[in-house]
């Protein structure tokens, strides 16, 4: 039988780097600008009773547009995935069906209604609105990179897992967390040195991208110990993903100059972010249960129970 094929750095695809996601920004703001052009193109339209351009009486004006030109050519993860980014297509429409209807009573020379010029002002902010959010959510996303490993920083894990810990308490969603930390990562550092540690570090948050989904968020904990957030996913999903993550973390070879490459393996604590207790207090969970598998000997992955915190009371 062929041996199975080792995973190796040069194999680990990276999710969406700073550089890509700067390019998406910039992108939409190009497609930003064209929209306010084309809004005040189309009330000096309305103003002056010009004939309306015909492409904004189409029924698909808001693909036809250079904003829905922008909309519809983003065929790559950095922003597609992102619910604001899905929420934009609606607003986009209904502005455009909006400015539709004033177009066609301006060309046939009758009144606009106030309540329909206010309606479609009202999308165009809207529209407006949401694509400065979708921007700030993609600003927060290169400021909040930790540069090594490319996982998010804790600054904003709180208020994220906070975002997330609302919707599983009006039960509109379970969320699971997986503390994560690196066994006996002193001892790389001793035997490698600090830089070969570093590349570890980041072969490990990789690896855990590479194995999840883009809405699933990896934050650095601190130091060699990493937290997943992952939303619409139950507790026995979550275990296989980490089973599946920590088996194959074992098989990867990190390279080190002038010896064999060596393997790291890792200890995982899983809990449900639990809608009866602080994220704080789910976040003690999981690090109770990541404590629990080291306590049994590392490299296993320990779903988090109440008798955790009797131990620890006695
Ligand atoms: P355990 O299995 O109990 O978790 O053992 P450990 O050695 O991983 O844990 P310990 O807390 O004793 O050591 C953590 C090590 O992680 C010590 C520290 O130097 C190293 N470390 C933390 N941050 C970094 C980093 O950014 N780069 C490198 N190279 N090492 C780091
Ligand atoms: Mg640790
Ligand atoms: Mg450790």
């Amino acid at each position: 039988m062929p041996k199975k094929k080792r995973q190796t750095e040069s194999s680990v695809a990276r999710r969406a780097s700073p550089a890509e996601i700067r390019k998406a920004i910039e992108a939409l703001d190009h497609a930003l600008i064209s929209h306010i052009q084309w809004g005040d193109a189309l009330n000096v339209t309305l103003v002056c009773h010009l004939r309306p351009d015909e492409r904004d009486l189409h029924e698909n004006a808001h693909r036809e547009c250079r904003f829905g030109q922008w909309y519809y050519n983003q065929n790559d993860c950095v922003i597609c995935n992102s619910p604001k980014f899905l929420e934009l297509e609606r607003v986009h429409k209904l502005m455009h069906e909006r400015a539709a209807r004033l177009l066609k009573l301006s060309s046939e020379g009758q009144d606009i209604p106030m309540l329909d010029y206010v309606e479609f002002t009202g999308e165009l902010n809207n529209l407006r609105r949401h694509t400065l959010t979708l921007k700030q959510d993609l600003e927060d996303e290169i400021y909040n990179i930790d540069a090594l490993t490319g996982a998010s920083s804790r600054i904003g894990m709180l208020a994220k897992l906070k975002e997330q810990h609302e919707l599983v308490k009006r039960k509109l969603e379970t969320c699971v967390i997986v503390m994560m930390d690196i066994d006996k990562f002193k001892l790389v550092n001793d035997k490698y040195g600090h830089l070969v540690g570093d590349r570890a570090l980041a072969t490990f948050a990789d690896h855990v991208r590479r194995n999840t989904r883009p809405f699933d968020r990896l934050f650095r904990y601190g130091g060699e110990e990493f937290l997943l957030c992952v939303p619409h996913t139950d507790l026995g999903t979550a275990q296989k993903l980490i089973e599946r993550i920590r088996c194959e973390l074992a098989e990867i070879d990190i390279p080190c100059q002038g010896g064999d490459p060596f393997h790291i393996t890792a200890s995982f604590g899983i809990t449900l972010l639990d809608a009866d207790v602080s994220v704080s207090e789910s976040i003690d969970r999981a690090d109770l249960a990541t404590y629990a598998a080291k306590q049994r000997g590392r490299n296993q992955t320990v779903i988090w129970d109440a008798s955790m915190e009797q131990r620890k009371a006695s």
